[in-house]
């Protein structure tokens, strides 16, 4: 569509919201600080009941932002990476590392160490933050061990916080935590606990938006292995105050919002942290999805915004112990991240009547791309429309050619959220950004009042519970075992992952591997949500034209096969 055809859509804004609203893309920290001083003795972030003002967040944030510049020398352009779950430390660190001049590494703390060192590795991250959690601090010591890092700053649960040590045990039992000070890496471990001083101010940092570098996120992109897109200031800034515009005055501080899901994902930490945080709203944290306790949280704090991905408001809808008095404060709650199937939808619809906003996004859009509005109903199955700020056109997938309203193309984007390239690789930046439009690898259409619809995804992506896999991990692995000759790894839509993986395999000549045998293999080698629902044999891989593995087949066969049984 051209800019001409807003009009499709803007008329669905908010009163007084046009496309062209002018948008604040500040830096993301210098927002934080002013949300701080506006209200700061209003709650910033509860944990598990245990609250942080919003002064007492900005005095954590500019402490640590000093130490990180003075003791750790982080300046502009530094990699910080973070791996940790979300506590009240994540927030602190995020802004920290920003607000010190440096760039933020979001790493996921279930990925395998060849993983975290990949992305860690390619992003040239000097300094790691973590935290002194069994299932995690080890991976960090192993990433110090082998010089991925050089050095770590450890947050400890039981003594940089010591108000919520008899909390967190209703979270983590005594021995989930690791020993630091026996670690074999102790030398270049720095405990938080250590740096936080009274009142030490960073040195300011002259930040350009548009060009310094906020957050770089690892994705996969269209191609498969994970790249790290490059956002910056203005991106993220600009993301904020686009979601702040779609939801007039939906973030603001008598706003509870839950952050159930991890920070480390660029939706979490968009819509969970970031703009609740600027808007002066609460941020109601937990930092693992478990029923009863998320129960009790709803009881506990009623809040009114809950972010989520389809397998959550699947969940949510399924659990027993959660039912309309449990929901009844949620004012809206937004699924993204994934596909948000009619069932999942109609589940939800039966234990609340309230808003299920359904938005799409993806990293390199710092994420949000469309949403539905609040105020006017969606349309079923659409994704929404384009927020404030942004089009999108689709592309005809042969000729490329853009497509009139209501055919299918692939999802182009252009924005002020839209990333400035990948880390390192010009190659795939240029195929993914063209005359300033993101390709998505995204397929859909947009209808005559401007509601997109997503009916397929070109690239090699999985999205499993909301996280990301990569077929190419699980094939690389399961090519290595001796009995697997050729092996293809496809999504498939599952009731409560919303798609997981499915190896089909053809095994060489003279093996006869049991699918628990390839399963138990694998076990030590990709992570849970990494591991394929089902190993199917098959005597030949369908194969395109030019010989490489054809997924479309295998998914063609494997919806037939759903489809008789
Ligand atoms: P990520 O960059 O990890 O956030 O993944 C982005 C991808 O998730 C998008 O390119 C889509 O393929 C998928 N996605 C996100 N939101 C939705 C949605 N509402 N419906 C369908 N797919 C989605």
């Amino acid at each position: 569509t051209s800019p001409g055809d807003r009009r499709q859509w803007e008329s669905s804004y908010p009163d007084g919201i046009e496309w062209s609203t002018p948008l604040d893309t500040r830096p993301v920290h210098v927002r934080l600080i002013e949300s701080c001083a506006r209200t700061p003795s209003a709650t910033a972030l509860d944990f598990l009941g245990y609250k942080m003002s919003y002064r007492s967040l900005g005095r954590q944030v500019e402490n640590l932002a000093a130490s990180l510049q003075q003791q750790f020398g982080v300046k502009k352009g530094t990699r910080v990476a973070l791996l940790l779950p979300n506590t009240p430390f994540y927030p602190v660190a995020y802004f920290a590392v920003l607000m010190a001049g440096g760039t933020v590494v979001n790493c996921n703390p279930l990925y395998t160490v060849p993983e975290l060192e990949h992305i860690v590795g390619d992003a040239g991250a000097e300094l790691l933050i973590t935290i002194d959690l069994k299932q995690v601090f080890p991976k960090a010591e192993a990433l110090l061990e082998h010089g991925t890092v050089k050095s770590a700053i450890v947050c400890e649960f039981a003594t940089a916080l010591p108000l919520v040590k008899r909390l967190m045990f209703s979270a983590f039992r005594r021995d989930d935590l690791a020993d630091v000070d026996a670690a074999t890496t102790a030398d270049k471990l720095t405990k938080l606990s250590t740096l936080m001083g009274q009142n030490n101010k960073p040195a300011p940092v002259e930040i350009d938006p548009l060009e310094d570098i906020a957050v770089q996120q690892y994705t996969g992109g269209t191609t498969g292995t994970p790249k790290g897109a490059m956002l910056s200031h203005a991106n993220i800034s600009a993301n904020m105050s686009q979601l702040e515009l779609w939801g007039d005055g939906l973030f603001a501080p008598s706003a509870k919002v839950v952050a159930v899901l991890p920070f480390f994902h660029i939706f979490a930490m968009t819509v969970c942290m970031n703009l609740p945080l600027i808007t002066g709203c609460q941020v109601i944290m937990l930092p693992r999805f478990e029923l009863a306790p998320f129960a009790k949280l709803l009881r506990r704090t009623r809040p009114n915004i809950l972010p989520a991905v389809p397998t959550l408001i699947a969940a949510i809808a399924r659990a027993k112990g959660i039912g309309a008095d449990e929901l009844q404060s949620i004012e809206v709650a937004i699924s993204g991240g994934a596909p948000l199937s009619h069932e999942v939808r109609d589940e939800y619809a039966k234990k609340s009547s309230t808003l299920l906003a359904e938005g799409y996004g993806l990293t390199e859009a710092s994420p949000v791309v469309c949403c539905a509005a609040l105020r006017n109903p969606s349309k079923p199955m659409s994704i929404g429309l384009p927020i404030p700020g942004t089009d999108v056109r689709f592309a005809d997938i042969d000729s490329g050619e853009i497509v009139e309203p209501g055919a299918d193309g692939e999802l182009q984007v252009r924005g002020p959220q839209v990333m400035s390239g990948y880390f390192g690789d010009e190659e795939a930046t240029g195929e993914t950004l063209k005359d300033g439009w993101l390709r998505t690898g995204d397929v859909g259409h947009m209808d005559e009042d401007g509601y997109v619809f997503l009916v397929d995804r070109i690239k090699d992506l999985i999205i499993c519970s909301g996280f990301n896999v990569y077929p190419r991990t699980i094939e690389e692995a399961l090519a290595e075992h001796e009995a697997v000759e050729e092996v293809t790894v496809i999504g498939v839509p599952d009731s409560y992952r919303g798609e997981a993986p499915v190896a089909y395999v053809k095994v060489r000549e003279g093996h006869s591997p049991k699918e628990s045998e390839l399963k138990s293999y694998l076990s030590d080698k990709l992570n849970k949500v990494e591991m394929p629902r089902e190993i199917i044999f098959k005597e030949e891989l369908p194969k395109t034209l030019i010989g490489k593995l054809s997924k479309k087949e295998l998914r063609a066969e494997h919806a037939e096969m759903r489809d008789r049984t």
